[in-house]
């Protein structure tokens, strides 16, 4: 590790902060959050100066992508004046944001002049009532309104997440996959995490021969990202399609990331629960160098590959608490 390098201890280049800046959320997603998750504080949430100190620090040791992500960001008072401060910081490269979208159509456009150029939109289903079923909210009008601005203001890549979750959407993949034919986007298929019961996920392997239903598949190498996709293209289409496959496949390998919780902990890891905490330090005056050690110590706490006793992948933390 140099003094602008971020190496974890199985030489993984760390590069990429996921920083949530709030745990609240407009929805209420059926398979978000763990039984015991309670709502922080207000006062223990990072104002946007502490989030913004710590992505400073954080980009003069290596870290150069930032997305910021919650809950829902796009509720947190001031987003832009955040993506501001951040995109003012020499070292940043990239910074993007994942969002439900319902509030694309009011904030897309302040986002992009401050400076989020790409947008990932958390969408399960194109069917109303299946909307309101999962989010307990009617509002996936409100949601393709915002994917429609992100287009016309020209965000890119624009891509739309869908956690397919057995028993509840699975049929609409062919529905999604058919957008990318249409619009340049590039729809990302997720295998659900479960939060409790570490067998019960739908495994993506099958989803190629699936995919193929709509025309032959082809590699698509030119999708700006940070993070796991294997991305493919039909002949001809505008946009891509993504797998992630978090349970059934090799996925901590090339992992380059560090997580942010609004509250000011710093995760290693999705899976399991160790976190460094920043806020204490931060707020009981810790200086810049004491704040980058608990920041080296995040990265060097970095596991290979994080499983239970029993070999088991399990996400032990609400993806509302440390943002997905
Ligand atoms: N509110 C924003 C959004 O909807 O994109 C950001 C936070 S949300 C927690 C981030 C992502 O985590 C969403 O794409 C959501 O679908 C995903 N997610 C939440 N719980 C999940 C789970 N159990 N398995 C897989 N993905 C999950």
């Amino acid at each position: 590790m140099t003094n602008n390098e971020l190496i974890d201890r199985y030489g993984r280049r760390i590069d990429y902060l996921r920083v949530s800046v709030t745990d609240r959320c407009n929805l209420k997603c059926i398979y978000c959050k763990t039984e015991d998750f309670e709502l922080l504080r207000r006062e223990d949430i990072l104002t946007l100066e502490e989030t913004a100190r710590i992505v400073k620090l954080a980009s003069e040791m290596g870290i150069r992508n930032i997305r910021i992500t919650g809950g829902e960001p796009l509720i947190r008072r001031n987003l832009a004046h955040l993506v501001q401060m951040i995109n003012d910081l020499k070292n940043i490269e990239d910074i993007s944001l994942t969002t439900n979208g319902i509030l694309l159509n009011e904030f897309a456009e302040s986002l992009f002049n401050t400076g989020v150029k790409r947008v990932n939109i958390s969408l399960d289903t194109l069917k109303r009532d299946r909307f309101k079923k999962i989010t307990k909210s009617d509002r996936l009008g409100d949601v393709l309104h915002g994917i429609e601005t992100v287009l016309r203001i020209g965000f890119s890549p624009v891509k739309i997440n869908v956690v397919v979750i057995k028993g509840i959407n699975e049929d609409e993949i062919l529905d999604f996959a058919r957008l990318t034919k249409e619009k340049p986007i590039s729809v990302r298929f997720i295998e659900h995490m479960p939060l409790s019961e570490p067998h019960s996920y739908f495994p993506l392997d099958s989803i190629r021969k699936e995919l193929m239903k709509l025309g032959e598949l082809f590699p698509a190498s030119n999708v700006k990202g940070c993070g796991p996709a294997v991305y493919m293209r039909y002949k001809k289409a505008k946009g891509t399609i993504g797998i992630i496959m978090p349970m059934s496949e090799e996925f901590c390998d090339n992992c380059n990331r560090l997580r942010l919780s609004a509250d000011g902990r710093l995760f290693p890891c999705l899976m399991g629960e160790r976190f460094i905490d920043l806020k204490g330090r931060l707020r009981s005056g810790g200086n810049d160098k004491e704040i980058k050690q608990l920041i080296k110590d995040a990265v060097l706490t970095k596991f290979l590959s994080p499983v239970d006793s029993k070999g088991n992948k399990m996400i032990k933390k609400s993806m509302a608490s440390i943002g997905g």
